[in-house]
């Protein structure tokens, strides 16, 4: 339940309510692309986008996946006593690739003491294919799959802005292919993109509990150098909205989302090198911290203005 105690539904307490303990990601690297960078949806990829796509922490992709899980764990099991584990397959987009190749890396990580499998990938790269072969791991290896969605702004003009290469339509086409195999569904959206409003990012959390999405993880915008958003942004042709101006951004969101949909993080972490701009030159967890208490300070907590699914103008004949 949350209220003003537990403010939002943090990744991590549902992950022990899931599976009786605490459980690790461990980053799988792999030497995939993108549609939206070999030219298939676009070319180029998102203006904001990196030669290194989400994953600056990660392993060499050229180190097999078996091998990769291995060494994670290693270092995860001795330094934090960890016993369960989510092979993350978060760089670029995992589902991109021939289904042979998918098939293998997929089960390769379906192992021993693996209770999820989360997939990172664009709503343009979920087919049918693909999710009956997840579903038929799922059950052979009784692991849990999450698919995770990055969708970014469901301002449509935004996401043509930043060169996305799918709207919000395709969004909504994957989340419902996905929601018949029953698997989670996270969905990534980054709460400061220039030509977003306040109003875009209620909108996105009003869609997302629309659409029962079961995870969503929230990013800040980071330049990197030698994008085209590094340019536009050495060039001034945007600016960033202010610190103060997010974390009210985050706290609007998070009201307006459904109690039921858990919150993975709250703001993005980036690599300092070659960045132009990340986090307003604060740490990410003491912004996550000041969120929180200024939600306390001001009786915020997720889902209190979600009043508007289920019919809201016909609600006040029931309430008697
Ligand atoms: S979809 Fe992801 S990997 Fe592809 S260009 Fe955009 S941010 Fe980069």
């Amino acid at each position: 339940m949350i209220n003003m105690e537990h403010l939002y539904r943090k990744y991590s307490d549902y992950l022990k309510e899931k599976y009786g303990e605490k459980v690790y990601k461990l980053p799988i690297n792999l030497p995939v692309t993108c549609p939206n960078r070999d030219g298939v949806a676009g070319c180029g990829g998102c203006t904001f986008c990196g030669d290194e796509g989400a994953g600056f922490e990660n392993l060499s992709n050229l180190i097999p996946v078996s091998e990769q899980i291995h060494k994670n764990k290693a270092y995860i099991s001795k330094k934090y006593k960890a016993r369960k584990f989510i092979a993350y397959f978060q760089n670029f987009s995992n589902t991109y690739m021939p289904f042979d190749t998918f098939k293998d890396v997929m089960e390769q990580a379906a192992k021993e003491d693996i209770v999820q499998l989360a997939i990172s990938t664009r709503p343009d790269c979920i087919r049918e294919e693909y999710l009956q072969f997840l579903l038929e791991l799922k059950n052979k290896y009784n692991i849990d799959i999450a698919i995770e969605l990055g969708l970014q702004t469901v301002n449509c003009h935004s996401l043509i802005k930043i060169n996305r290469g799918h709207t919000l339509a395709e969004f909504i086409d994957a989340v419902l292919r996905i929601k018949k195999y029953g698997f989670e569904i996270c969905a990534h959206l980054i709460l400061n993109l220039p030509w977003d409003t306040r109003i875009d990012v209620i909108e996105s959390a009003k869609i997302l509990s629309a659409l029962s999405i079961d995870q969503v993880k929230l990013h800040s915008l980071y330049i990197v150098e030698n994008t085209v958003m590094g340019e536009q942004f050495k060039n001034k042709e945007f600016n960033m909205i202010s610190l103060e101006e997010y974390k009210r951004r985050v706290i609007d969101f998070l009201e307006y989302l459904s109690p039921h949909i858990v919150v993975q993080r709250l703001i993005g972490r980036a690599p300092e090198e070659n960045t132009l701009f990340v986090n307003w030159n604060t740490s990410w967890w003491k912004i996550r911290d000041e969120i929180e208490a200024e939600m306390r300070a001001n009786n915020h907590y997720q889902g209190r203005l979600c009043n508007y699914l289920n019919g809201k103008s016909v609600r006040h004949f029931f309430e008697h």
